[in-house]
């Protein structure tokens, strides 16, 4: 049976804190908005005691989502989860997400605390965390880098005073796949109490593992990820929303899990957030990239013309494009061009076609990509568009 999986968006948190990133409460309201729409189970919409913006937009959000639980993040100190639950006091379903470093790195040189004082500040964060709401998540931040012994008893803390989530992040992206397995797997059967909470994995991109280290912690026992549009996120991101549900949903086979995210909302949504924070994707992104669906070259462009199962894993109408792309350069071949001009509207004998193939490939040599424009130049000493040849066969037609 295929379990279900908790998807936590932190685009608005997590993804806002990235440089070019940052939204006004209105921007996030729109997003918030399409992320519940989608399907997103919770939505972090802000850290509250950061500033007055982020309070004012963990509140409209609060105000704005009755399906979706609203997130607001708190470091383990009174004011922070005191400002958290106010931003929060609206909203239909809330969490307070409370976080403190756990790693004797961070100890040392950030907190300049002692584990014994971390242990003592989890217990009475998490605590009052619950006068506000029911639903509380801790993160032991910079989990991967922390003494396995102090993680386990920080998170047994953490239960104890009534923390309904358990965060273990990869704050700094340092893991590999098969070692933060191995830590979920140790966590789950080690933490006393911890089936009576959910175990969420939050994974950033400094190694390009963000995805693949949490589809290995999905398969060695967490159910809620914690994930981005478009993966943005502190650094080189953080998982990426998309990626890891396209994985869940084709390889079904392989990951026994389902998500509640409407995999054809996935390209409006990074299209919404490309367009809030006017920064782009990369081309080749997996899934929601421009390239993610566009064939270029002619063995491929053939193929994905005779079946798109021999290119295509996953249809581009399954993450809401209308149609895949098929990009006409110096690498295509004779039936995409055929394709293509059929769709303006020229059919041609296979003689001219020869001759226009020729005359596109030295075009293609000197430009990147030929554009219709081009093509209508191309085709223009040949047959006119169908459309227009007709009109003209028509007797008494006017030109
Ligand atoms: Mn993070």
């Amino acid at each position: 049976m295929a379990e279900s999986i908790t998807i936590f968006d932190t685009t608005l948190r997590d993804g806002e804190q990235a440089p070019g990133f940052s939204m006004k409460p209105a921007e996030k309201v729109r997003l918030a908005q399409q992320l519940e729409a989608a399907g997103a189970d919770v939505i972090e919409a802000g850290f509250p005691i950061c500033s007055e913006g982020d309070f004012e937009a963990v509140t409209a959000v609060a105000r704005v989502c009755r399906q979706a639980k609203v997130a607001a993040l708190a470091r383990a100190v009174e004011a922070d989860i005191r400002r958290a639950g106010d931003a929060l006091r609206e909203a239909a379903r809330s969490r307070i997400h409370v976080f403190i470093a756990t790693s004797d790195i961070h100890l040392q040189y950030k907190l300049k605390k002692t584990r014994a004082q971390v242990l003592a500040d989890t217990f009475s964060a998490v605590r009052m965390a619950r006068e506000y709401t029911e639903d509380v998540e801790f993160s032991a931040e910079d989990a991967t880098r922390t003494d396995l012994e102090y993680l386990i008893e920080v998170l047994e803390a953490a239960l104890e005073a009534g923390a309904t989530t358990l965060n273990v992040p990869d704050t700094v992206g340092y893991c590999v796949p098969a070692e933060y397995a191995a830590l979920i797997s140790q966590l789950k059967s080690r933490v006393r109490g911890i089936e009576n909470a959910a175990l969420s994995v939050h994974c950033h991109n400094d190694l390009g593992l963000a995805a693949a280290n949490t589809l290995a912690a999905l398969a060695a026992g967490a159910r809620q990820v914690e994930c981005t549009v478009n993966g943005i996120g502190e650094r080189a991101g953080n998982a990426a929303l998309e990626e890891i549900v396209m994985a869940l949903h084709v390889r079904r086979d392989a990951l026994p899990f389902f998500t509640n995210i409407k995999t054809e909302m996935l390209v409006p949504l990074s299209q919404a957030l490309t367009e809030i924070t006017g920064v782009g994707v990369q081309p080749n992104k997996a899934v929601v990239g421009a390239n993610a669906f566009a064939h270029e070259a002619g063995i491929h462009q053939d193929g994905v013309l005779k079946s798109p199962l021999t290119y295509e894993i996953m249809t581009p109408q399954s993450v809401g494009l209308r149609q895949g792309q098929l990009v006409l350069g110096k690498h295509s071949g004779r039936h995409a061009l055929q394709k293509r001009l059929a769709m303006l509207g020229y059919n041609f004998e296979r003689r001219q076609l020869d001759e226009i193939y020729r005359e596109f490939l030295a075009l293609a040599d000197r430009k990147k990509t030929v554009e219709d424009a081009d093509l209508h130049r191309l085709a223009g000493g040949g047959a006119l568009p169908r459309a227009a040849a007709e009109a003209q066969a028509q007797p008494g037609a006017r030109s």
